[in-house]
Parts: C-alpha cells; structure tokens; sequence
C-alpha cells in the first residue's frame, strides 16, 4: 500500500513559518496584504476565494478584496489593477482567471506589477520560473507539486520525474522548478507517443493534464511517487484526480490524495509568497 502523501503536514509547517514571518513584519509595522480582484462570482472563484480568506486569517495577512460585476469593462479592470499597483500597503494580488471573454487576458496580466505577482501570472515571473532570479513567484500550483515532494524528503537530485501536461500554469513552470532541484524532467503533452511507457519509466510523476482518473495501472510501476495536480467531480459526486487513485494506490510508493493534496498545498504557498512579496518591498 502506497505512503499518503498528504498535504496537510505540508500546509501546517507553512502557515507556522508564514505566521512567524508576518509576527516578525508586525514588529516592523507591516501587515503583508493581499488584494483579491475578482470578475463576476463564478463558484470555482468563490470556493477558491473562501480558502484564501481563512488562511490569511489564520496566519496574519491582511486581505482587500476588489469586486467587478461580470459585465465589467477592460479600463474599470485595468483601473483596479493600477490602483492594486500604486497601493504601497498592498504586497501581492489574486486576480481570478479565466476572465470573463471582453477582457484581453494579456493586456490585463501586463498591467500587473510584477513585484506583486504573488500567483504568478505575469511574463516576468515566468521569466523568474526559467531564469531562477526572483522577479515576482513561480505559479502556486506548480511550486505546492515541489512543495510536497521536498517537505517528505523524496530524492529529486538525479531523479528520473515526469511531468504530463505543459500548461503555463502547472505542467511548464512545474517541469522547471524541478530541473531547478536538478531532476532530469520529460515534459509530456497530448502528442506524446506511448505516454503508459513515458510515465512508468519515471521515479517521480507529476499528472497535470485535466482529464479525469486517466493515469491508470498500465502507467505506473512499483516504486514511484506520484503527485496528482486533477481536479475533477466524479461520477459519485466526490472530488477525484487525473490519477485512478484506487488503481495507483496498491502499486506505487507514494501519491498525493485528492482532495487534500496539491490543492490544498497551493494555498499556503500564495499566502507565503505574499509575506514574501512583504519583505522583498522592505529590503
Ligand atoms: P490544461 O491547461 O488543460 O493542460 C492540460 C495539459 O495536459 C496540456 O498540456 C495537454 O497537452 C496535456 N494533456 C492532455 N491530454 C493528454 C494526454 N492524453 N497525454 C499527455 N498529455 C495530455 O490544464 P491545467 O490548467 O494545467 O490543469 C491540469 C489539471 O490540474 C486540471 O485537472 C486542473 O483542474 C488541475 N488544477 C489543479 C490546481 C490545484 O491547485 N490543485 C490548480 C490548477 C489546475 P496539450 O498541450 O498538447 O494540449
């Protein structure tokens, strides 16, 4: 039977270092704060939204939320997002994605200061993921997968990791982060010929493709440690992976469950990165 890997022991150690980080700002007379821009109330955004709130709480950061209808144009966003900007109290800002289609996404993530990309949506953060400087974050997602396998020690220096998908916010920053930690990482897409033989032959495989219990036994070998980014309802109305959790479960080493694995890693890792978009504006 395969280890748990959950994230809960993960979250728990970075909302105590997180809390320790903000106590000492405190000292200096800053609350590190996050500005939440949200577009409309879709209910994945509001769920997310809700997580995000508790956990700034429970760790001492400060949230401002700023809240457009739905039927809201470019410049009012845009106006927001400079207001985010030219607002020295606040640190980092969570602008909910996709937006809703009369908005151009592009234009929308440049206007960002990349200083505040706490989520890392802008092009200098993801020039950040490439280059290893500190110019904004590393997606959230992304950095909670290697969040994950360093706090359980999983050996990455050498290792053999796969990563199914290439999206730019989990599968490509995801497959950098861990050539940073010196795996020797196959960044897989829905091209690849033989994706069962790609994936077995992995010591580490990192699924983020968005398609629902589709890493099955045929993909998977004794030994490995899989991290599940999926995110799906299933049938039975419960959350569920990319990964058939019942059938990796008696082969590998380790997996992350789904729920209470990456997801919920993800939102330590944005609460953090507003502390530390806090301390970078001191230094
Ligand atoms: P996405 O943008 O849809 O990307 C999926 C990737 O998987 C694409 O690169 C696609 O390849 C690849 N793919 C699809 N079918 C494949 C196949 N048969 N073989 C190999 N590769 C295949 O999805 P995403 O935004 O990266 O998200 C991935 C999953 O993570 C989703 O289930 C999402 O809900 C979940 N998610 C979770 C969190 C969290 O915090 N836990 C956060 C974000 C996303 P192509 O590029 O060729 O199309």
């Amino acid at each position: 039977m395969a280890t748990i890997l959950k994230g809960a022991p993960v979250v728990s150690a970075m909302n105590k270092d997180a809390a320790a980080r903000c106590a000492a700002l405190a000292q200096r007379g800053i609350r590190p704060t996050l500005a939440v821009v949200r577009v409309g109330a879709r209910e994945d955004d509001l769920s997310y939204e809700a997580g995000v709130l508790k956990r700034a709480e429970k760790v001492g950061v400060g949230v401002k939320q700023f809240l457009l209808p739905a039927e809201a144009t470019q410049e009012e966003l845009l106006a927001v997002i400079g207001q985010v900007n030219e607002d020295s109290g606040i640190h980092g800002c969570l602008l909910f994605r996709p937006l809703p289609k009369q908005f151009d996404d592009a234009a929308v993530r440049a206007a960002l200061d990349p200083a505040k990309d706490i989520d890392g949506i802008t092009d200098a953060s993801l020039a950040g993921v490439f280059t290893g400087t500190k110019t904004g974050f590393a997606p959230c997602t992304a950095q909670a997968c290697v969040e994950i396998l360093k706090y359980y020690n999983i050996p990455l220096s050498g290792a053999k990791v796969t990563v199914v998908g290439r999206s730019l916010v989990v599968g490509k920053p995801a497959a950098m982060l861990l050539d940073r930690e010196n795996a020797t990482v196959t960044m897989c897409n829905s091209r690849t010929k033989d994706l069962a033989a790609v994936c077995q032959a992995a010591d580490v495989l990192v699924v983020a493709m968005g398609r629902r219990g589709a890493i099955g036994a045929d993909c998977l070998r004794q030994g490995q440690v899989v991290v599940d980014v999926g995110i799906h309802v299933g049938e039975d109305g419960k959350l569920c992976g990319d990964v058939a959790f019942a059938a990796a479960e008696p082969i590998v080493e380790a997996i992350t469950p789904v729920p209470g694995g990456v997801g919920t890693v993800t939102t330590s890792v944005l609460i953090r990165n507003v502390v530390e978009a806090a301390e970078r504006a001191q230094a």
